[in-house]
């Protein structure tokens, strides 16, 4: 029996998951769904690979992951059409999506040795006839789970990582984006042909649950907060350590001092870009009184002016169809509770687009306030400054990343933000500064990708003493006699009693 197929929603047809276009229908491509056995079977696979991989060493591995890296480079246009066609993202947030990947892949290639590799550590003066010697080892097979929102960047935030520090990856693609997470692989098998380093596992959540159950020897996981939690208890049956980047709603401060236009045009394209789709996208926005209503106006003009539509257009259609009713359902207990639609509303949601949409004025507690939309949509509520302003973004159990704009005060309130991540005067470039660590606090997860802090994700801090001399106050042996210890008793008191 043929499976029916709604545009944008993945249905299972003989044992091949079939992925389409959310904006034509029209089929992306179809993979083989894995069984249990299968998911098993990969990791063994990827276990023999792994050790072959991280025998290459970090300059073996450098030099096929630029490899990769130039690969993805010359096909960018091919991929971001992928992208285009799987997820309906529009191509040219596609390419930036791309060009964010491909410098953390240079970025974890070049700088894994020298984050991760062996080196000499200090001793100090109670252990000083030791030195001491530290390394990160990779943990062996790691899995990463994946959203569609990013089908590009996400997977590849952990997986150039963590092949960088050695691993071996097995990715499960969301069910929304198999056919971009199959195209990563393939491209990656080209430049290294010799083992199964990175592959990719396909089928429903219950794939990615049976990873967690895998042997995986850790698993990096990117999705919503919900899922995370269930990843968590899978993992923990195996005591697999987990890495979380969960979801987000994070929020933009416009301080008295700000320059509006600029912060007006950041504010669009941080709510906006990929339909309001990111995990890190401006979904609230605090504005000091004395510039509010100069700012809303500035805001509206702004996205008043953007294009939707399938193709061409800045905003494409909504990925996932359910999040429609989600959206759609924000947007009117926004306005039931006393909000107002500076711009769209509810006429903005027509399956599969919705349409720019700025809400003002919007109870704190509304769900368009409290809860992910991940559509084109904002909140810009009013506040007395921007004191009041960090107490409202700092009032919810997520904690991303965040914006503000201003000039006196800007560095110390993002400082404040209770977020991993925060930038000043512009929206989402934290994400593609391959020097800073990514990740989140409270609801929106733990642990880190990219920087120096992704790299050690991915490695098992190796810690190694050597003797060097011969023990002046020997007192780990029993060997020590009564002299050796009053003699350590007094050296302490002189060196920590004071
Ligand atoms: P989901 O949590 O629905 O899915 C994420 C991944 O987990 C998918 O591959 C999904 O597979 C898989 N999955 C589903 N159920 C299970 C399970 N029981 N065990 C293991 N894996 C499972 O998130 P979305 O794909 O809808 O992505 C959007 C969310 O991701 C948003 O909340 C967004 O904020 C967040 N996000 C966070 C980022 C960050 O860096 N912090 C970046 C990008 C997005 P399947 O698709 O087949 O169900």
């Amino acid at each position: 029996m043929t499976a029916v197929h709604v545009p944008g929603i993945p249905v299972i047809e003989a044992g091949q998951l079939v992925s389409t276009s959310p904006a034509s229908g029209v089929e992306a491509g179809r993979l083989p769904v894995a069984t249990d056995v299968d998911v098993r079977q990969a990791v063994d696979r990827a276990r023999v690979a792994g050790e072959w991989w991280a025998g290459l060493g970090f300059t073996g591995r450098r030099d096929r992951l630029l490899r990769w890296r130039a690969l993805l480079a010359k096909r960018i246009e091919q991929l971001a059409e992928v992208v285009h066609a799987e997820g309906g993202k529009p191509v040219p947030d596609a390419i930036v999506e791309i060009v964010t990947a491909i410098e953390h892949i240079d970025w974890a290639a070049r700088n894994a040795g020298r984050v991760l590799g062996p080196r000499r550590v200090r001793s100090r003066l109670i252990l000083a006839e030791f030195s001491g010697h530290l390394e990160y080892q990779p943990h062996g097979v790691v899995g990463v789970i994946g959203p569609w929102n990013y089908p590009v960047f996400t997977p590849i935030g952990s997986a150039a990582y963590a092949l960088a520090a050695g691993n071996a990856v097995v990715l499960k693609p969301s069910e929304y984006t198999p056919v971009v997470g199959q195209w990563l692989v393939d491209s990656f098998a080209e430049v290294v042909p010799e083992q199964q380093v990175f592959t990719a596992v396909h089928g429903l959540g219950d794939v990615g649950a049976a990873l967690c159950r895998s042997g995986v020897d850790k698993l990096a996981f990117t999705g919503s907060t919900a899922t995370a939690r269930k990843v968590m208890a899978a993992c923990a049956e195996t005591l697999t350590p987990v890495l979380i980047e969960g979801g987000g709603k994070d929020a933009m401060i416009v301080d008295s001092d700000a320059d509006l236009d600029a912060a007006a045009e950041a504010c669009v394209w941080g709510g906006m870009t990929n339909a309001g789709q990111t995990c890190i996208g401006i979904e609230r926005v605090y504005a000091v009184d004395s510039v509010f209503d100069t700012f809303v106006d500035k805001v509206v003009t702004r996205a008043g002016r953007l294009t939707v539509g399938p193709e061409g257009a800045d905003i494409g259609p909504i990925t996932m169809p359910k999040q429609i009713d989600v959206i759609r359902q924000h947007i009117d207990a926004a306005i039931a509770s006393g909000g107002r639609a500076a711009l769209g509303g509810p006429t903005a949601v027509q399956p599969p687009y919705v349409h720019p949409t700025v809400l003002v004025d919007v109870p704190e507690d509304s769900a368009a306030v409290q809860e992910e939309t991940f559509g084109p949509t904002l909140t810009i509520n009013r506040v007395r400054d921007a004191d009041e302003a960090v107490t409202r973004a700092n009032a919810l159990p997520y904690g991303l990343g965040g914006s503000v704009f201003g000039r006196r005060r800007a560095v110390a309130i993002a400082r404040r933000l209770r977020s991993g991540m925060a930038s000043v005067n512009s929206t989402l470039t934290f994400a593609g500064m391959s020097t800073l660590p990514f990740g989140g606090v409270g609801d929106s997860g733990f642990g880190r990708i990219h920087g120096e802090d992704g790299l050690r994700e991915f490695g098992r801090a190796k810690a190694i003493t050597r003797r060097r001399a011969r023990s002046l106050l020997p007192s780990m042996t029993f060997e020590r006699t009564p002299t050796d210890m009053a003699r350590l008793v007094k050296a302490i008191k002189v060196m920590y009693g004071r």
